[in-house]
Formats: structure tokens, sequence, C-alpha cells
């Protein structure tokens, strides 16, 4: 039985989407793995399968491989303003099945429907934007300082890309990658996470809609992804690797990608610290908080990981924020009033109870939450931790999850030692009224990006992308995240 059909009868999109979502989308057909295994999707509220989708095999693999070079040629030859308008499609699409695809979304990833929305309006934002950048790919042209030759720089698109994503943003994370390869002109395999493919499905249909030609992108799913991509790695056709996720896997990649010296992004894990001065807008800093650290329940990069707050204003913020995070309904990510909803697996939900244990045996007081239910679901309360201790291991790792570990600081000095205290640079957050000590501040954090008095900054007009073990490169912005997919050609020329 299909329960997402069940739970979507009514809605003919959602139909089609399931239809499409039991095969890879190899060379625009849709197929079964060679030897018919498959991987379940489970729906996190209830632990029930949803949906199975295939597990590719070697050979699948190797026919992505071969798909995305048969159609490299046709497309990279597209005049851009065919692929600017193909990418504008899919932007309209997706707005116009924006529901649908929240409705999804939301049942295989388990965020709530208001954070789907979120997602798909951002997701296909990306499409929007790098519609707009396809037709404004410039070159360089200037005399060489020796007089001699003119020095031409010709932009053209890598080659092949490998696109791996994770399962917190299973729309945006894949647009953010597709929709800049495709506008540079290039082919692409999407390697969507295991417990969030039907998503990347669903949108593979779409881009078909929109008239993305066969082979341009290719989608496959796996339940042994790294000997897969190994070995699309080791085509001598494949160019690029693009991968967002934990910096382990991805350390692990780069090294398998150096065998082959293919060009690497990689947007990596995350240890934001979220810095609330004394003189701060309370509420502001309230509002911004709660954006930060529950925005999909917390399962984000770019989440408040390690909340540092001055002492003069410690105890209102503590009180104010443990009174927003007591009041949240948790329930399933589907159920419209839902504020807060299940995390990915149940194993996820070990690591963040874990995490808080170690928390309270160091010292730190539980304001509200701190303890995994029993019921059925990997739910786990919205939980205000304070005085933890920087020995703690959750100010060192992430915790993905819907807990707030607040600390109080005293001086500017110390916040910023404590938020540099940490092998990530993804995301900081930072509270002042003083704009001047904001602005102080920002340029001294380790970090790829900041918020100033606001508790959300990705952007697909902006660079997003980290530092330290956070990652290398960067998607989205005016010139950067298409960079990543284009190589600089230079003619030497005399006239
Ligand atoms: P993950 O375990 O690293 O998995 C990410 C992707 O890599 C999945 O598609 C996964 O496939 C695949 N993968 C796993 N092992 C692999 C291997 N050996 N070779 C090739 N691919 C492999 O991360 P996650 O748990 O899905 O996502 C959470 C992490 O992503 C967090 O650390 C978060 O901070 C980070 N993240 C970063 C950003 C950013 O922009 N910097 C954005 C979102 C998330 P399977 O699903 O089949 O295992």
């Amino acid at each position: 039985m299909n329960i997402l059909q069940d739970q979507f009868d009514q809605d003919q999109d959602m139909s089609d989407y399931i239809t499409f979502a039991h095969g890879l989308y190899i060379g625009g057909k849709w197929r079964p793995a060679s030897d018919g295994r498959v991987i379940e999707v489970v729906d996190p509220s209830t632990e029930a399968v949803i949906a199975a989708v295939p597990d590719a095999t070697l050979g699948d693999t190797a026919d992505a491989v071969e798909a995305a070079a048969a159609a490299a040629e046709a497309w990279r030859g597209t005049p851009p303003r065919r692929r600017s308008e193909i990418l504008r499609r899919c932007f309209e699409l997706m707005t116009e099945r924006a529901e649908t695809l929240a409705a999804l979304i939301s049942l295989e990833n388990g965020k709530t429907l208001r954070d789907a929305r979120g997602e798909v309006a951002y997701a296909a934002e990306f499409f929007r934007w790098y519609a707009e950048e396809a037709v404004r790919i410039s070159g360089e042209y200037n005399l060489a300082p020796s007089g001699a030759n003119r020095i031409v720089v010709d932009y053209q698109p890598i080659g092949i890309c490998i696109l791996i994503t994770p399962w917190n943003f299973p729309a945006a994370m894949a647009t953010r990658k597709i929709a800049p390869a495709l506008a540079a002109g290039c082919t692409v395999i999407l390697k969507p996470a295991s417990e969030t493919p039907l998503t990347a499905y669903a949108l593979a249909a779409l881009y078909e809609e929109a008239g993305v030609p066969p082979g341009v992108v290719n989608v496959i799913t796996t339940s042994d992804p790294g000997p897969l991509t190994a070995a699309m790695l080791a085509d001598a056709r494949v160019r690029k690797l693009s991968f967002t996720g934990s910096t382990g896997i991805g350390r692990l990649l780069l090294a398998e990608a150096a065998k082959h010296v293919i060009s690497c992004s990689m947007e990596l894990g995350g240890n934001a610290p979220f810095i609330v001065f004394d003189d701060a807008d309370l509420e502001a800093a309230l509002d911004g908080a709660m954006i930060a650290k529950m925005r999909n329940a917390g399962e984000a990069c770019t989440a408040a990981n390690r909340l540092y707050v001055q002492a003069g204003i410690h105890d209102a913020f503590a009180e104010g924020l443990r009174r927003r995070m007591a009041a949240l309904r948790v329930g399933p990510g589907t159920e419209a009033d839902t504020e807060c909803g299940p995390m990915i697996t149940r194993k996820a939900v070990a690591k963040i109870d874990r995490l808080v244990q170690d928390a309270v045996t160091r010292g730190a007081k539980v304001l509200c939450g701190g303890e995994a239910p029993a019921d059925r679901g990997f739910f786990y309360p919205p939980t205000v931790l304070a005085d933890v201790p920087s020995d703690s291991e959750m100010a060192h790792e992430e915790i993905f999850g819907p807990v707030a570990p607040i600390s109080r600081f005293e001086n500017e000095a110390e916040a910023i030692a404590r938020a540099n205290d940490t092998e990530y640079g993804l995301a900081a957050y930072i509270y002042t009224r003083d704009l001047a000590k904001g602005m102080r501040v920002a340029s001294r954090i380790e970090s790829g990006m900041i918020a100033l008095n606001r508790g959300l900054m990705s952007d697909p007009a902006a660079p997003f992308g980290g530092v330290k073990q956070s990652g290398l490169g960067r998607e989205g912005g005016q010139k950067h995240g298409i960079a990543e997919f284009m190589e600089a050609k230079y003619i030497a020329v005399t006239i």
C-alpha cells in the first residue's frame, strides 16, 4: 500500500509525483534499480513506511554519468536566453505547486508546514535568481601590462557535476546547486539523502515539465553512497563535486576527489554562536533566537547552537526564551497547528538526548524540556538550558535539534573569544543596538555569514558558505554560486 498516495489522493499533482517517485531518473526516463532493490522512506512522525525508491547499483550510476555526458554538448550550446527561460519556468512551476511540494517535504522530513512552505519559496527562488544570472555571465578583456598582447578570459561550464545533498532541506539544498549548474551550462547527477528522496524525484518531474532536456538533470538514490560516488568521481568526464552535508563525510569526499583532482564545493556543518549584548532590543533578540534556533526544529546548519547572553540582560532573555519554547506545540509536521515537528530519525533523537544529559551532568540547568518522550515518532521537546559550561559536548558539536543552550558572558572580548572557540565557521548572530559594535564584532568572528539583529540570513542573492571546517566555496550570490560551476579559460592574443 502506498500511504503517500492515500494521503494525497485528492491532489492530482501529488498523484503524478508519487507515480514518478518510483523510478531512478536517468536520461529523462524513470526506471527501477537494475537489481530491483529499494530503499524504504519513513514518516518521522509515525515511523510508518510511506514509500520506497530504487536503490541504484554501480551499473545504474554509470548509466547516469553516461546520460549526463550525452546531454552535455547540446546543453552547453543552448543559448543562455533559452536556458534562462527554462530556469524561469522551473521557478513558476515550483511556485504554482508550492502547497503540494510543502506537504511532501513535511511528510518525509517532518518539518512543519510553515517551514516547508518557507523552504519551497526559498528553493524556487534559486531558479528565479539563476534565470536572471544565466544571461549575465561575462568574460574579461584587457591589454597585458607588457603591451604585447590582449588577455581574453572566457568562462566555460566546468563539465559534469555530481551533486550530493542532505535531508534537512530536501528541496532547497538541491535547487541551490542545480539552478547555478544549469545556468552555467553544466549537466548534473543529483544524489539526494536516503531519508528524503521523494522531494528530489518530485522536482525532477517538474524540471522535465519545465523543459529541462533529458540527461541534463539525473537523479539517483542509493543506500551505499560511498562506492557509487567513488565510481562516479573516477570517471574522467566528471569534473565537479558539490556536496552539502556533515563535515565528516565532506572530508571523506574531499580525499576521494583529490585522487582525480576534481573541483569541490563543500557546504558542511556549523556551530553558530548567537550573541546578545546588554543593549539589545530584548523582544527583537527573542524573536530572532526563536527563528535562528527553531526553524526546522533546530535541524539547520545555520541553527543557533550556542547562545551567549551578556550578564545584564541574561535573566530576562533566559526567562523570555523559556516561556516561548515551552509554549510551542509539538506534533506531526503535516498538522496545520504544529510548531515543532519530529527529528529525522531515532538516532538523531538519541544524539540530542546524549548532548543534553552531558551538559546537565556538567552543571547546566534545565529551564524547560530536556527529556526524550517514549511515544511513537522521533520527537524531542523544545528545551532551554542555562549555565551551560564551555566544556560541554554541545558547545563543540552540532545539536541539530530544538535545544537552546544559554551561557552568560561579561564583555565584548569574551563574547568574541567564546564564539570563535570552535572548529566550525558557518554562521553567527549578533544582537546589539550599537551598530558600530555590531560591525566590529562581526568583523572579528570567524564565520562565513553573520546576521546582525536578524534571526535569518539565507538569501539566494547573497553568498552562502562557511570558513574553517564548515566548508569550501559559496552558493548563491551575485558571482559566487555560478563561478563554482565554471572554469576560466585564458586566451592570449596579439592583434
Ligand atoms: P551526511 O550524513 O553527511 O549526508 C549528506 C549526504 O551525503 C546524504 O545524501 C548522504 O547519503 C550522503 N553520503 C553519506 N555518506 C556518503 C559517502 N561516503 N559518500 C558519498 N555520499 C555520502 O549529512 P546529513 O546528516 O544528511 O545532513 C546534516 C549535515 O549537513 C549537518 O552537519 C549540517 O550542518 C549539514 N548541512 C550543511 C549545510 C550548509 O549549507 N553548510 C546545509 C544543510 C546541512 P545518505 O542519506 O544515503 O546517507
